[in-house]
C-alpha cells in the first residue's frame, strides 16, 4: 500500500488531529472550513503558527459550496463602485488562473447581450475599466460581436432585439473541490484539520498563559474535546452572529451577535441538462437590481442567482418555488430555449455573508462585497463578507491582525506563492494500480468509477454520503437523474 501523503485528509489524519486538538496548544484555532476559514489556515501555517482548523460539517459544506462557481472580478461591482474589490479579484483571478490552481481554474468567455445602442457604449466602457483594472492581459480583452456573431456562439439568445453584444473572459472552478486542495494545502503544511468538529461553547476570559479554551464537538465518534488556544478566528460566514456569542459573556453587547454585522442574502441556482439551451458560452445580462448568470458546463447549465435577505437559520436555506419561477423568467428574457420548471433537475440555495453597511437599505443586491474583520472578544476574531474570489486576501488581512495580536514575530503573508494540491490523477492512479477492481463504473453515473468515492474518502476528508455525492462526485450537477442504484452504490463502496 502507497505511503499516505502528509496532505491526504482520510479518517486516520483525522483522528491524529482530534488527538492534537486535545493534547496541543495552538497558536491560532481557525472555526470554518469553506473558503475563508481553509485559505486562512493556509496562510498563517505557511507563516510558522501552528494552526488547527474545525468545522460543524464537512469542507465547503456550507455557502463555500454553493456560490456561481466563477472566479470573477465582478463586473457588476463597477457599477455599485468597488473598484478596490474589482482590482483585488481580478488579481486573484489570474494567480489562480496561472501560479496556484491552473489545473482548477479555467478561463470562461461570457457574452453581454445589447438590445440598445447605448447598451454598446455603457457596456463597452465598463469593460474597458474591467480590461485596464486586470492590467496583466493573461486573458483576451473584450471584443464586440454583431447580432449575427453572437447568435453563432449562443444560437438560443433571444433575437428579437439583440443589436450585437460584447464578448469578455472570466473564470469558473469547483468550488467545493478547489476548498479542499486549500484545506489540503494547509494540512500539508502542519494544520490539524477536523471536520465534523462543531464549536460548542467557549470561555470568555483566556487564563493566565493567554490561553483561551473552546469546546469543540466530535459529530463522527462522539463526545468533547477542549481546544486550547492563543487566538481564535471565526471564518463562520452566515453563522458569525450565533457562533461569535459563544465567545462572549451572556448579556454583553457582543453576545447576541450584532457586533459582526452580517446581512444574510439568499442566493439559488437551478440546474439544467446541457441539452437545454443551445450555446457555447456563458452570458451575463442584467436582472433587476442584480444580474443573471447562465453558465455552461460539460454536462448541464447554471442558472443564477436570486439575491433576498434571508431570516432564517443558515442550515435550512433551501430554494423556494418562487425563486425557481423568478430565475426562468430571467432566463426566458434572454434566450429562446422552451425551458420549464420540468427541466430543473436540480436546485440548490446558499446565504451569501454579507458585511453589514451603513446608510444602505433596500436591495442586498446593493450591499458591498467586501469584507470586514471585527475583534469579537480579546484574541477573538471574526470575518464577513468578500468573494470565494478573494479568499486569499482576507486570510491574509486576518492572519495579519491575529499576528499583530499575537505580539510576536512571523513571516509576511506567502500564499501568493503556494500552489494549492492537486493530487487527484496521481492518486486515482495509485489507487487503481493497487485494486484494479476500483476502475469499475458507479452503477447510473456514466463517467464515474468506483475509485472516485474511493479518493474522496482516503484523501478529500469525505466522510457522509453527501460529502461524496454533492461536494467531491458532484453527481446532483453532473448527472441528469441520480438514482437510488446509484446512492446504493456509493453508500455500499463507503
Ligand atoms: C448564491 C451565491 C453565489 C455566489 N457566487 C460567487 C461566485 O461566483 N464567485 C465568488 O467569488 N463568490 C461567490 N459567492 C460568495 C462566496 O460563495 C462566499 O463569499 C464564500 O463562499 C463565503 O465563504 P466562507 O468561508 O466565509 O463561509 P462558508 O463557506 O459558509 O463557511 C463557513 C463554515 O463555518 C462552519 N460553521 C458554522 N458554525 C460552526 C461552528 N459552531 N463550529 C464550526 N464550524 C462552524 C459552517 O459549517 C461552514 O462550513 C456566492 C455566494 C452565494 C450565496
Amino acid at each position: 500500500m502507497s505511503a499516505e501523503r502528509p496532505d491526504a485528509l482520510g479518517a486516520a489524519a483525522r483522528i491524529r488531529a482530534l488527538a492534537a486538538l486535545a493534547d496541543d496548544t495552538f497558536d491560532l484555532l481557525v472555526v470554518g472550513a469553506g473558503a475563508t476559514g481553509c485559505g486562512t489556515a493556509l496562510d498563517a501555517a505557511a507563516r510558522g503558527l501552528k494552526v488547527a482548523l474545525v468545522d460543524a460539517g464537512d469542507i465547503a459544506g456550507g455557502t463555500s459550496s454553493r456560490s456561481s462557481k466563477l472566479v470573477h472580478g465582478g463586473l457588476r461591482y463597477l457599477q455599485t463602485g468597488d473598484v478596490v474589490l474589482v482590482r483585488e479579484a481580478l488579481a486573484e483571478r489570474e494567480l489562480l488562473l496561472t501560479r496556484l490552481a491552473p489545473r482548477l481554474v479555467r478561463p470562461l468567455p461570457f457574452l453581454v447581450p445589447l438590445r440598445h445602442g447605448w447598451d454598446r457604449l455603457y457596456m463597452g466602457a465598463g469593460l474597458t475599466a474591467y480590461d485596464g483594472l486586470a492590467r496583466s492581459g493573461l486573458l483576451p480583452g473584450h471584443a464586440r460581436l454583431s447580432a449575427a456573431e453572437a447568435l453563432e456562439q449562443f444560437p438560443d439568445l433571444r433575437d428579437d432585439t439583440l443589436v450585437g453584444a460584447l464578448r469578455y473572459y472570466d473564470a469558473q472552478m469547483d468550488d467545493a473541490h478547489l476548498a479542499v486542495a486549500l484545506a489540503r494545502t494547509a494540512a500539508g503544511l502542519g494544520v490539524a484539520v477536523a471536520t465534523y468538529t462543531a464549536v460548542v461553547s467557549a470561555e470568555a476570559e483566556r487564563d493566565a498563559d493567554g490561553l483561551r479554551r473552546v469546546a469543540v464537538r466530535d459529530a463522527v465518534g462522539g463526545g468533547e474535546i477542549t481546544v486550547a488556544a492563543r487566538a481564535v478566528a471565526l471564518c463562520v460566514g452566515a453563522w458569525a452572529p450565533e457562533v461569535s456569542g459563544l465567545f462572549c459573556d451572556v448579556g454583553s453587547a457582543a453576545a447576541d451577535g450584532e457586533a459582526v454585522g452580517v446581512v444574510r442574502s439568499k442566493g439559488v441556482h437551478l440546474r439544467l441538462p446541457r441539452a437545454a439551451i443551445s450555446g457555447t458560452s456563458a452570458i451575463i445580462a442584467p436582472a433587476g437590481a442584480s444580474v443573471l448568470f447562465v453558465l455552461p458546463n460539460p454536462t448541464h447549465w447554471l442558472i443564477g442567482t436570486t439575491d433576498t435577505e434571508y431570516a432564517g437559520r443558515p442550515e435550512d436555506v433551501a430554494p423556494e418555488p418562487e425563486d425557481v419561477a423568478y430565475l426562468l423568467e430571467r432566463l426566458a428574457e434572454v434566450v429562446t430555449s422552451d425551458v420549464s420548471v420540468d427541466d430543473v433537475t436540480y436546485a440548490f440555495a446558499g446565504v451569501r455573508p454579507l458585511a453589514r453597511d451603513t446608510g444602505v437599505g433596500g436591495s442586498t443586491a446593493k450591499v458591498s462585497r467586501e469584507h470586514r474583520i471585527s475583534e469579537v472578544a480579546d484574541g477573538v476574531l471574526a470575518i464577513v463578507g468578500g468573494k470565494w474570489t478573494t479568499y486569499r486576501i482576507m486570510a491574509r488581512d486576518l492572519v495579519d491582525t491575529v499576528v499583530e495580536g499575537l505580539g510576536r514575530p512571523a513571516a509576511p503573508c506567502t500564499t501568493d506563492t503556494i500552489a494549492l494540491v492537486d493530487a487527484r490523477d496521481a492518486e486515482i492512479d495509485a489507487l487503481l494500480a493497487e485494486d484494479p477492481a476500483l476502475g469499475e463504473p458507479l452503477v447510473d453515473a456514466p463517467g464515474f468509477r468506483r475509485v472516485d468515492v474511493v479518493q474522496a474518502v482516503r484523501h478529500d476528508g469525505a466522510v457522509t454520503l453527501d460529502d461524496v455525492v454533492e461536494r467531491r462526485l458532484r453527481l446532483h450537477l453532473e448527472l441528469d437523474t441520480v438514482t437510488e442504484a446509484v446512492l446504493a452504490d456509493v453508500t455500499r463502496l463507503l
